[in-house]
């Protein structure tokens, strides 16, 4: 292989295809199911940005074209809403306005009376700001990525956990499946969310102490009926989306988040759950959820703190990529840390760069429409460099901007600019998807 990526959520599906797609041979490995970790326990909302704008402004831009990009390439997989309505105190208000202005996110301040999933008293007491925040079926955003991923060429193992990342050298050389299973790589990309730390752990990386997992209580009301999200700048930041097949998502950022070590075995704790349920049955309108009628489970995601962005050193949103062959002195090592889920648009794309090399790609950054020749698309990347090779129209500003290599539909299985050297079936074993 020439690349194996760790974690079949969003990160790693989308860092295996576009891997696939600039020519590696991939694998892709998953401990459990794909999406079985925080992407499949989310509320599926590709974010505007706008949840951002106040203590996280250097993600908003992401957030802005990586919902804007999965709206067009995953169509297929959005969830009819209503704009979502933020819920925001008097107080904070000018603010939040302000952030919006200032990141050019479209909004509309609403009548209280045209919102009625929120009590009376609630919506009068806050202002209520809609924003096209945008939600899909994190299910089915994983089950097009891996039929994607198995139609550029990838290998998926499901059921399969990595015991550790080999090493020779200084290099990497592979991963270990069990006890004595043994794949062979030139570069493997960790993607495992709350995985991520014990896999760096046992090759010694520097960077374990700077990433930090927590665990999310989520709620899941099968009977409500939420048409729209709704974002509480109070109570503990509620989050309230609806769910694909119906219902509600919920959770309360900072209600109920221990920090983790590990990455299974995580019990509901009953009274939490029950006081988040009589918490929400308070904040929205009476019979839309009771307090009673949630099933509870726990989610937990892994974040990047060594960064200034992070929020009490403890919170990152923004995505990172390591390169472990700087520091860590293992070359051929990458980990992917997504953030949300809308980043890994950009934390795939960073990942895939990176084990790319910093290979030069076809791209420019000039306004000038330009002429590609065939096979050798602005959109595609790695062994397209031998066509390019000199053959490329050099544009006005040209420089090597390395490409998303995911402009090829991602619903209908094309790969238009594939390239063949490469080619091979992609293989799914061991265990069904979703
Ligand atoms: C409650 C909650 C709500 C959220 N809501 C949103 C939202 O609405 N919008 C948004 O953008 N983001 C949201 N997020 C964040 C988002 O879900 C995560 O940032 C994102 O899904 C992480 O994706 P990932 O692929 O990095 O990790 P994961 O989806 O966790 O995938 C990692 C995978 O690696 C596998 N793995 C781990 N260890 C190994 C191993 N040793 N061998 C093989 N496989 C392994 C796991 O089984 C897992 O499937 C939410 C997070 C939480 C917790």
């Amino acid at each position: 292989m020439d690349s194996v990526v760790i974690g079949g959520g969003i990160a790693g599906l989308l860092t295996a295809l576009r891997l696939a797609r600039s020519g590696h041979e991939v694998a892709l490995v998953e401990a459990d199911r794909l999406g079985a970790g925080a992407t499949c326990a989310n509320h599926g909302m590709l974010h505007s940005g706008a949840l951002y704008v106040r203590q996280h402004g250097h993600i908003v831009r992401h957030c802005r074209q990586a919902q804007s990009a999965f709206g067009t390439l995953l169509a297929a997989a959005e969830l009819p809403t209503d704009p979502a309505v933020y819920v925001v105190p008097d107080a904070d208000t000018p603010a939040f306005l302000t952030g919006l202005d200032t990141h050019r996110i479209p909004y509309q301040r609403t009548a209280a009376d045209t919102v009625d999933e929120l009590p009376a008293d609630i919506a009068a007491a806050h202002v209520l700001v809609t924003v096209n925040e945008r939600v899909f079926s994190s299910r089915r955003l994983v089950e097009i990525l891996a039929g994607q991923c198995l139609a550029a060429g990838v290998t998926i193992l499901t059921g399969s956990t990595v015991e550790r990342i080999t090493r020779a050298s200084g290099r990497v050389t592979g991963i270990r499946l069990g006890a004595t299973e043994h794949l062979s790589a030139t570069s493997v990309v960790v993607a495992a969310g709350i995985g991520t730390p014990a896999l760096l752990a046992q090759v010694g990386s520097r960077h374990v102490p700077l990433l930090k997992s927590r665990l999310d209580m989520m709620l899941h009301f099968p009977r409500s009926r939420v048409r729209r999200g709704l974002i509480f700048a109070q109570l503990d930041r509620a989050v309230v989306m609806p769910a694909p097949g119906g219902g509600a998502l919920a959770s309360f950022f900072g209600g109920v988040q221990p920090p983790i070590a590990g990455r299974r075995g995580f019990a509901v704790d009953l009274d939490k759950a029950a006081l988040l349920g009589v918490e929400l049955a308070r904040a929205l309108a009476p019979g839309l959820v009771g307090p009673t009628g949630g099933v509870a489970y726990m989610a937990g995601k892994t974040d990047y703190v060594g960064s200034p962005h992070a929020e009490n050193g403890v919170i990152n949103p923004g995505f990172h990529v390591i390169d472990h062959g700087a520091g860590d002195d293992l070359v051929g090592l990458y980990t992917v840390v997504t953030g949300k889920m809308t980043l890994a648009f950009h934390a795939s794309k960073a990942a895939a760069d990176a084990v790319g090399g910093g290979t030069p790609t076809c791209t420019s950054r000039t306004s000038t429409p330009t002429r590609f020749p065939p096979g050798c698309s602005p959109w595609n990347r790695g062994p397209t460099r031998e066509s390019c090779d000199g053959r490329h129209p050099e544009p006005t500003n040209h420089h090597h901007r390395r490409d998303p290599g995911l402009r090829q539909p991602l619903v209908d299985g094309g790969g238009a600019h594939r390239p063949e050297r490469r080619r091979h079936p992609g293989r799914l074993q061991r265990a069904a998807l979703w």
